[in-house]
């Protein structure tokens, strides 16, 4: 017997919408007794971008098996929204930003790492590897590909919506409200190793010559080993984390969390 839920997308979960399904309930047939988690994503929302779930008004998980005439509400990630008694789906955030960046992201880790960010980023690794470390090591995937956000072992992501890695860098501040947190060049930007302060003496024949003389300051990779002292380069990369970090503070603040055009789901 085909039978049939309603399903009502909030705020930024529209972005994964079609343009005319957008902020309005659709109803949907079904065959079964699917888990929500599987329907709401073959309408293209990762399940990584959900924080709440109510079906007719009470809070449920993704297990949740769909039945007829269900009217299921789903919500984005709020940090600061009072849900009163709702239990939210996802595990509670993690308190670690730790990122772990897939293949086609490596711009955008170099910046996360210019900002301080712990920024996890393997050119060339497999979906798999990715999923298993995000776990693993308990870091936000950030990725474009909604394939990768279906598997059910990643329960903390984010997927991007620009594919500029300046606009990313201001959409990962944004969403996980890290503007207060950064701490521009403090990690290798190679590496994502954490930069230490050395002396001069230290850094031995790494230190090219025509450089010994103006260097006041010096830090140098735990894990790599790179040398990083403040030359030409060091005031360009410190003005584009200060002018990322501006740009997140300020806005365009259309990823942010926007209440008024949601309700309150706890009633
Ligand atoms: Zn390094």
């Amino acid at each position: 017997m085909t039978k049939r839920a309603f399903f009502r997308f909030y705020a930024e979960l529209n972005d994964f919408l079609p343009p005319s399904h957008r902020f309005e309930e659709m109803a949907r047939t079904y065959l079964g007794t699917p888990a929500v988690k599987d329907v709401i994503e073959t309408l293209g929302v990762p399940h990584t971008e959900v924080d709440l779930l109510l079906v007719n008004g009470e809070s449920q998980g993704f297990d949740y098996r769909l039945q007829d005439g269900d009217r299921v509400s789903i919500y984005p990630v709020f940090e600061a929204l009072d849900i009163g008694a709702a239990t939210r789906v996802r595990p509670v955030p993690l308190r670690e930003p730790r990122f772990i960046l897939d293949v086609h992201l490596g711009r955008l880790a170099r910046l996360l790492r210019l900002l301080g960010f712990d920024a996890a980023y393997t050119p060339g690794a497999e979906d798999e590897h990715l999923a298993m470390r995000a776990a693993a090591e308990r870091r936000i995937l950030l990725t474009r590909d909604r394939q990768l956000l279906k598997r059910r072992l990643v329960t903390h992501a984010y997927c991007l919506r620009s594919q500029a890695p300046l606009e990313q860098a201001v959409e990962v501040l944004q969403r996980f409200d890290l503007m207060s947190r950064a701490a521009p060049l403090t990690r290798c930007l190679r590496c994502n190793g954490r930069l230490q302060a050395v002396g001069l003496e230290d850094a031995g024949d790494r230190l090219p010559l025509g450089v010994r003389a103006y260097v006041t300051r010096l830090a140098e990779c735990l894990d790599c080993r790179r040398l990083y002292w403040d030359g030409t380069h060091y005031p360009r990369l410190l003005s584009m984390a200060e002018d990322l970090l501006a740009r997140a503070v300020s806005g365009p603040a259309h990823r942010r969390p926007d209440r008024t055009r949601t309700g309150d789901p706890g009633n």
